[in-house]
């Protein structure tokens, strides 16, 4: 309901932010819960976001934006635990199953790892939407189921609960569809509000760069960065930023179960060396800032320790069956979803893989069905893509490229071409570009 005050003020603060004015807390304020609470619609909305992706927002106004989508909703605290609470997140990107692998290392190595998830967006993968794919498991968790978990197992993975932040939640959408998403104040504050709601006490920020991901430069991501730094030193969250490459795809597989069957591969100590090295950076990262008192050589030998002694993959178990999923899926991966027809992808001439646009990968996992055009569609767990070489490999004409996975042929067919066309192949050597930028 359109309260006609609220529209005219509305119309004032969206002219002062075209204008390039600096807005007051309380106008930021106003503009977010009158449009949680239906007063101010999507066109005004639009517009706003719209004049800030053009003209910014200085840090006081980001901090206050961040303030009000925090207090849009209720927080979780988890201060009973008397430990600190170790999140992790990823700005997005195409296969990237870092939490499904870096959460039971950090958590086998003693420290509390408690993250909310979201779903995926656009052509970005989300947490939530693979772990779905294990028969059983629960990711709608009450708070005090969050914080019974995390006393128990040490990790707790859960999608984001309902009471907390919905102003972002209804903002994302809207972003989603108004091209407003790659603006560093907004996501800097949609990201911001979600850690300080969700309870963490450090975080550590996996920033991806590059085609397949929402920063196509190092410097668009390290205003972010510096932001969510400055956001997180105001409000007593530690965070760190680590840049990570996003100009191919991470590790092999993209889709929802067979991003599954990869992490399991990669808890083996048997997955594509990118994962792994992700996972250990952040982890090295991640632990020093936790109650342990290790440093980050130290953390990073823990790390790497708890994936070859098998330690990490005992508490991806523990994890699992904690929230109700079916662990005998890790020794059966057949039990996971899987897709009715697998088509490969030959290569339509020799040479080496000078790159693969994630951004295209992830569009093709897209409409194979593995994520969503519209927030209430649903999924297909089982579709994907899972590429056979990568950046530097060598490939002969006709061999098999990638594979694409769907429960449609038809599907599988368009797909095919498309994935091959995402491949660039040159007769020159090539060096693949290392995936940690910093
Ligand atoms: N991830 C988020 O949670 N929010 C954004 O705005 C972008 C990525």
């Amino acid at each position: 309901m359109c309260n006609l005050k609220q529209m005219f003020q509305s119309v004032e603060i969206i002219r002062k932010k075209r204008d390039g004015v600096e807005l007051a807390s309380a106008e930021i304020a106003g503009m977010v819960d009158g449009f949680v609470a239906g007063e101010i619609p999507d066109y005004q909305m639009s517009a706003w976001l719209m004049a800030i992706f053009f003209k910014g927002l200085s840090i006081n106004e980001t901090v206050a934006l961040t303030d009000a989508l925090v207090d849009s909703g209720g927080r979780l605290d988890l201060s009973s635990l008397g430990r600190t609470v170790l999140d992790k997140h990823s700005t997005g990107g195409v296969g990237d199953k870092v939490s499904l692998v870096l959460g039971p290392v950090i958590a086998s190595c003693g420290a509390l790892f408690g993250k909310m998830s979201g779903r995926g967006l656009a052509h970005t993968g989300g947490t939530v939407d693979k772990l779905e794919s294990i028969p059983g498991f629960r990711t709608r968790l009450s708070p005090e189921e969050f914080e019974e978990q995390l006393r128990e197992t040490g990790i707790c993975i859960a999608g984001q609960s309902e009471g907390l932040v919905p102003a972002d939640m209804k903002i994302y959408a809207l972003r989603d569809v108004t091209g407003t998403i790659e603006s560093n104040p907004l996501i800097a504050a949609s990201i911001m509000s979600k850690k300080i709601a969700g309870g963490a006490s450090a975080v550590v920020l996996d920033i991806k760069v590059g085609g397949g991901a929402f920063f196509k430069t190092i410097g668009h991501a390290s205003g972010a960065a510096h932001l969510m730094r400055k956001i997180g030193e105001l409000r007593g969250v530690d965070v760190l930023p680590v840049f990570t490459s996003m100009e191919q795809p991470l590790g092999k597989a993209v889709g929802n179960a067979l991003e599954v069957m990869e992490a399991i591969a990669s808890l083996r100590d048997d997955g594509p060396a990118d994962l792994n090295d992700v996972v250990v950076a952040l982890a090295a990262r991640l632990l020093p800032l936790s109650d342990l008192g290790w440093d980050r050589g130290r953390s990073e030998q823990e790390a790497r320790k708890r994936i070859t002694s098998g330690a990490a993959l005992e508490k991806f178990r523990e994890w699992i069956s904690a929230q109700g999923g079916d662990t005998r899926f890790i020794d059966n991966p057949d039990m996971l979803p899987s897709a009715r027809h697998v088509l490969p992808v030959p290569a339509i001439r020799s040479g080496f893989i000078a790159g693969i646009d994630a951004l295209a990968v992830g569009g093709v996992a897209l409409k194979l069905g593995a994520g969503r055009h519209r927030k209430d569609e649903a999924i297909d767990h089982s579709a994907g893509v899972v590429l056979n070489v990568k950046t530097g490999d060598r490939i002969s004409e006709g061999e098999s490229l990638a594979s694409v996975h769907s429960s449609t042929e038809e599907k599988c067919r368009a797909a095919v071409e498309a994935i091959a066309k995402s491949y660039r192949i040159s007769d020159a050597e090539v060096e693949p570009a290392p995936v940690l930028l910093d």
